[in-house]
């Protein structure tokens, strides 16, 4: 059974979908919670060196950056109104402003968008998580 994680302590496991997308939120196991989730900005690790968890098996596709992207645009608007209202600013830097703000919220998102997905598709057993969601394997119904 190649895709077989380690027995855990069920004091460890996440006893809800909220405290298992906390961890995938800060980028932690969102089954032990002990290490890294991702071994690059976006690339989840193989598998948890701590519980043996495949993450790999996850498909997030494009999701994360949708969420990213819905963040952003909302937390962007009154930013873009209130700058578009300013007289002393001329529109080139407006433009840069909101640029600059825009890439830099998109990129603070998105990993953690990510590891919420994840987190949220091993909690509901969905995906390649199918018939070993961390839900079952926490005993809540
Ligand atoms: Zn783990």
């Amino acid at each position: 059974m190649p895709d077989a994680a380690l027995p855990l302590d069920p004091a460890i496991l996440p006893h809800s979908a909220g405290s298992a997308l906390r961890r995938g939120i800060t980028g932690k196991c969102p089954r032990c919670g002990g290490t890294h989730l991702f071994a690059k900005l976006l690339k989840p690790v193989e598998r948890c060196r701590m519980c043996g968890q495949n993450w790999s098996i996850h498909s997030a596709d494009d999701f994360p950056p949708y969420i990213a992207i819905l963040l952003t645009g909302h937390l962007m608007a009154p930013v873009i109104i209130l700058l578009g209202q300013s007289e002393a600013l001329p529109q080139w830097a407006i433009m840069a402003i909101v640029l600059v703000l825009a890439a830099s919220l998109i990129a603070a998102i998105l990993q953690p968008a990510k590891g919420a997905v994840i987190a949220l598709q091993w909690w509901l057993g969905l995906q390649g998580f199918a018939g070993h969601s961390g839900k079952a394997e926490a005993g809540v119904a």
